[in-house]
Order: C-alpha cells, then sequence, then structure tokens
C-alpha cells in the first residue's frame, strides 16, 4: 500500500511538471521524488518568479490534464539518444551524463510531456484527482549553494478525495501547533540572531525542563544507573583517539586553549571512558551503568536550522552500559523496558527497527556482528516486543535499536537509540579483569531515550499542544478572584497553602470582568483555574475548572490539594 501511494506521487509529480511546462514554456526541471507524506519537483523558471498565488492556477492546469485521461506511456532509449532528446534540458543532460554508459535509460511520456525516469508510475493521468500543492520553497540544484537555486514546489497526493482531506485537515492543525509558536506564546523558549541554532530557555521552559531531567534522573537511579558530567571542551588528542577527529571534524566546534587545540564535545563518549578508563574494573561490577545528561554541539548548515527540531547545541540524555557480552540480552531488554515505561507516560506510541551491519563500511568480524545482532534480536523477543528490521542500516561499529515514536498528529519521530559498539572499546584499550582473572575487552553500550532534550520538548509541545499534563505544566493553578473587595484576602491565603504543598500557583488580581481573565487562563493553557467567590471564602472550599473543559467542580480545599497532588505523583 505504502509503495502505491509512492508510486501515485511521483506520478503526481510529473503531472505538476507537465502542467508547469504548458503554463511556463522554458521552464527546465531537475528532480522530482516522493517525500514522506508526498512529493516535490525542483524547476528552474528561468525570469519566471513563482508565488503561492499561482499555486491554484498550476493545480487548475494539473486538473485538467487528469480529465484527459492521458496515457503514460514507457520507453526505453539509449544514453546518446537520451542526451539527443534532452538537449535543451542542462539540469537532465546532467543526471544523464552521470549515468553509467551501458544502463537502461527510461522516459516515461504523457501527452506533449516526457520525463527522464526510473518509474514506476500510475497508467494514466485519469489515477491522480486527489492531489493538492502545498507550499514553494528555494532549493540549490543537487543540494550545493554554488549551484543555481531552482524552485521547489511541494505537493501530496492520495487515492481517495477523503483521505486527502484528513491530511490536509492534519496538517492545519500542525500549524496551529507549531512548536516555534506556542514556544512564543507559552513563554517556554527563545532564539536569537546573536546566537543562531543555540536556544535560550525562558522561566515557564526552564520549568519544563527541570521537571523532565528530574523524571529521567529519579527513574535512572531506580534503575542502578550512575551518573556523572563531562566536560564540554577537550583536547584534541582524545578527538583523534575516539576517530571523531578524523570522521566528524566538519561537525565540530574547536577552540584554542594555551595553544593548544580543544574541540567542543559533539558526542558524550569519548569523556565518559575516561571516567570508566580511571579504576581498574572486574566482571563484578558489571553491568556498570553511567548516565549523563550531556550538553554536546554539532554544526549543522544555517539553512538547516528549525526551532528546537533542528539545533546546534543540545542536551542528549545519554548513558553508556559497560558489560560483559553474557549480558547483553538481558540489559537490552531492561533498556526496553525502560523506554517503554517512559514513553507511555508521554502517550506516545512507537515501534523498534533493528539496524543491521553495513554491507561494506564496517569495522570487527563478521561473527561478532552476527552475534550483536543476533543478542538484540533476542532481547527484544525475551520481553515479546515486535521489530522491524532495517538491514545495512547499523553503524560502522555496531548494530542499534532505534525507536521510532508516534506523536498525537500521526507523525514519526527518531528518537531512542540502542547501539552495540565494537569500535571504542578496541580504540580506547579498555579493559576488564574476568573471573579467572584475565583482561578482557568489555562490551560498551550507546542508548540515548529523549535523543535531545530539546528536540524532545519540541516534539511534546506539538503533540500536546502546549496544554501540556498537569506534572510538565510550568503553570498548574490559577487562581481568580471574582471580587478583589471581598476574596482577596482568602485567595492569599489559599495561593500560600498550594504553594506550600510544591503546587506551581498563578494569581490574576486585576481589576478586570471574570470572563476576560478566565478566558486568557484558558489561552496560557493551565490545566486548572480556580474561580474564588462568596460560597468559597464562606465554606473553605474551591471551584475549579480543568482546562478545555466547561464543567466546574466544588470541592474543599483538601480535597483538592489531594486531588492534584495524585495526579502530579502518578504523572
Ligand atoms: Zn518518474
Ligand atoms: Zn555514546
Amino acid at each position: 500500500m505504502e509503495d502505491a501511494l509512492e508510486v501515485l506521487r511521483h506520478s503526481t509529480a510529473h503531472l505538476l511538471a507537465e502542467a508547469v511546462k504548458s503554463l511556463y514554456p522554458n521552464a527546465k526541471f531537475g528532480v522530482g521524488p516522493t517525500i514522506e507524506e508526498g512529493f516535490y519537483y525542483d524547476i528552474d523558471l528561468g525570469d519566471d518568479v513563482l508565488t503561492e498565488s499561482d499555486l491554484p492556477v498550476i493545480e487548475k492546469a494539473m486538473s485538467k490534464l487528469v480529465s484527459l485521461g492521458q496515457k503514460i506511456e514507457r520507453k526505453v532509449i539509449t544514453k546518446s539518444e537520451a542526451l539527443e532528446f534532452f538537449k535543451e534540458d542542462p539540469y537532465k543532460v546532467e543526471l544523464i551524463q552521470d549515468l553509467p554508459e551501458n544502463e537502461e535509460i527510461s522516459l516515461y511520456s504523457q501527452g506533449n510531456f516526457a520525463d527522464l525516469c526510473r518509474g514506476p508510475h500510475v497508467p494514466s493521468t485519469k489515477w491522480m484527482k486527489n492531489f493538492k500543492l502545498l507550499s514553494l520553497a528555494g532549493a540549490y540544484w543537487r543540494g550545493d549553494s554554488k549551484n543555481k537555486q531552482l524552485t521547489r514546489v511541494y505537493g501530496t497526493a492520495f487515492f481517495t478525495q477523503e483521505e486527502l482531506q484528513n491530511h490536509l485537515l492534519a496538517l492545519e492543525e500542525r500549524k496551529k501547533r507549531d512548536h516555534r509558536k506556542l514556544g512564543k506564546e507559552l513563554d517556554l523558549f527563545m532564539l536569537s540572531e546573536y546566537g543562531p541554532g543555540f536556544p535560550f530557555w525562558l522561566p515557564n521552559g526552564m520549568i519544563l525542563r527541570r521537571e523532565l531531567e528530574n523524571f529521567w534522573y529519579s527513574v535512572h537511579l531506580k534503575e542502578g544507573y550512575k551518573l556523572i558530567q563531562t566536560p564540554i571542551m577537550l583536547n584534541k588528542e582524545l578527538w583523534l583517539i575516539s576517530g571523531h577527529w578524523d570522521n566528524y571534524r566538519d561537525n565540530m566546534y574547536t577552540s584554542k586553549i594555551d595553544e593548544q587545540e580543544f574541540a567542543i564535545k559533539p558526542m558524550n563518549c569519548p569523556g565518559g571512558i575516561l571516567v570508566y578508563k580511571r579504576d581498574i574494573h572486574s566482571y563484578k561490577d558489571f553491568p556498570l551503568k553511567l548516565g549523563e545528561l550531556g550538553l554536546v554541539h554539532r554544526h549543522e548548515a544555517s539553512g538547516a536550522l528549525n526551532g528546537l527540531f533542528r539545533v546546534r547545541n543540545f542536551t542528549q540524555d545519554d548513558a553508556h552500559i559497560y558489560m560483559t557480552e553474557d549480558q547483553i540480552v538481558e540489559e537490552v531488554a531492561a533498556c526496553v523496558r525502560l523506554y517503554d515505561y517512559m514513553y507511555s507516560v508521554f502517550n506516545l506510541s512507537y515501534h523498534i527497527e533493528l539496524s543491521t551491519r553495513p554491507l561494506d563500511k564496517y569495522i570487527g568480524k563478521i561473527e561478532t556482528w552476527d552475534k550483536a545482532e543476533a543478542a538484540l534480536a533476542s532481547a527484544l523477543k525475551s520481553i515479546g516486543k515486535e521489530y522491524k528490521i532495517n538491514p545495512g542500516d547499523g553503524a560502522f561499529y555496531g548494530p542499534k535499536l532505534d525507536f521510532k515514536l508516534r506523536d498525537s498528529m500521526n507523525r514519526i519521530w527518531q528518537c531512542g537509540t540502542i547501539q552495540l559498539d565494537m569500535n571504542l572499546p578496541e580504540r580506547f584499550d579498555m579493559t576488564y579483569i574476568d573471573q579467572f582473572g584475565e583482561k578482557k575487552r568489555p562490551v560498551m553500550l550507546h542508548r540515548a531515550l529523549f535523543g535531545s532534550i530539546e528536540r524532545f520538548i519540541g516534539i511534546l509541545i506539538e503533540h500536546y499542544a502546549g496544554a501540556f499534563p498537569t506534572w510538565l505544566a510550568p503553570v498548574q493553578v490559577k487562581v481568580i478572584p471574582v471580587n478583589m473587595a471581598y476574596h482577596y484576602e482568602y485567595s492569599k491565603e489559599l495561593v500560600k497553602l498550594l504553594q506550600g504543598e510544591d503546587i506551581r500557583v498563578e494569581t490574576d488580581y486585576r481589576e478586570e470582568k471574570l470572563g476576560y481573565k478566565i478566558r486568557e487562563a484558558q489561552t496560557k493553557k493551565i490545566p486548572y483555574q480556580l474561580v474564588i467567590g462568596d460560597q468559597e471564602v464562606a465554606n473553605n472550599l474551591v471551584t475549579y475548572r480543568c482546562y478545555g473543559e466547561t464543567e466546574q467542580v466544588t470541592v474543599s480545599v483538601d480535597e483538592f490539594v489531594k486531588l492534584i497532588k495524585k495526579e502530579i505523583k502518578d504523572k
């Protein structure tokens, strides 16, 4: 089904090109692949400029071609025929020239339009009734900023009108939930031109972040992890040993101290290994689990930066587990159980993918890889978890499990990973003493559950549309007196009492209309609004209303405290 949808979407990219060609006869075409939820086509319009208002015109031309029901035909040609055929299209010529001499080249044509393509395609334009052009962007030819910038037209297509409409509604909802917009409205974080890609945390965001980190710390301590913190900057020599200097240099920021070169860490592992190597380890110490919420910096092109989703510094919720080979199955199973619990707290479902040995670029013996892959698989089986295999997608140093989370808008996010590493223990000559008193290499496992705390918070903001569960909400209760003259003293006492119970309270003592104050508390998405009037003051009560609900409930102060504290504790 997924593949059929891809064929439809890619065919619709051709339909888009055919329509553009009919409207702009001088247009030249780059590539038009499918992407996660649709397709795009990169187009060189010469002196013409496309704006959003042109999209409906192109859509109309596309619909017309659909109604003509043009047959889509495939034809195989030689490389020289292809070069001749596309001689007016410089981008296609470039693509053809890159093909091997004897490659079979296929041409897909519909009406007066033909495109270079591997296919497959739907048999006729009449299949492509349900499409929508979504947006425009600039894109350098072949992603290289030295090349010309083309116009990228994004669109999507579905087999039925209903699916298309549902998708468009979901896109609208996502716009409303955009974490950059909500981050501003709810005072969670900010970005500044003085530090592109380096987010600033505001007081409300800081509370959210601290709650998340405290949750992480307490769960990991219970699981037997020990916590460390390693430095942000470390000497170049260390990165030479780890291999980062040779393989990851382009993504690292560097500086000099006393004439020596230092790198700002892009990963926590090498620093963590120095902590491991401080002591002599025995098999009896294993599994040794060292956790670190470590701030890492990785260079990203400025054009790729995106709110909290793509940043230049972020906090990895990292941990390294050192163990014997016999312990892999049990420890991986324990990690998966931990992930399962923590994701469920956020109502995030997930699926697991097992990425195996790359075809050519890998280190170590095939037998070791087979053993490691089998260990990951049997860990999952031992706790009854299904998984999908991603052949050849492992890191060069070991196989891994990827956790793909699904948010409330059906988007998939790669967050957690569990990776076995056969490289760093060798490079750093790490050892432990086994039961026969002999030196052995430990197995090293890297794992992160949120991935990046910054990105995870971005995901949560959109997942919850900013209406966080009470335990995470920056402000948990808003106290609103009906009349300042009569209800202020009681409200003040109530606030003191709630604060004494570690509940985050805000008040609204302005001389505004009650309805206005309630509406404003709603826009700030505060979980509980307490309205204090005569009845509450006289009988020591509170009347509360939960965010997004209209029902009001009146209970005693004690009861309210008990109820909200239980909710916070249970998450
Ligand atoms: Zn095609
Ligand atoms: Zn690591």
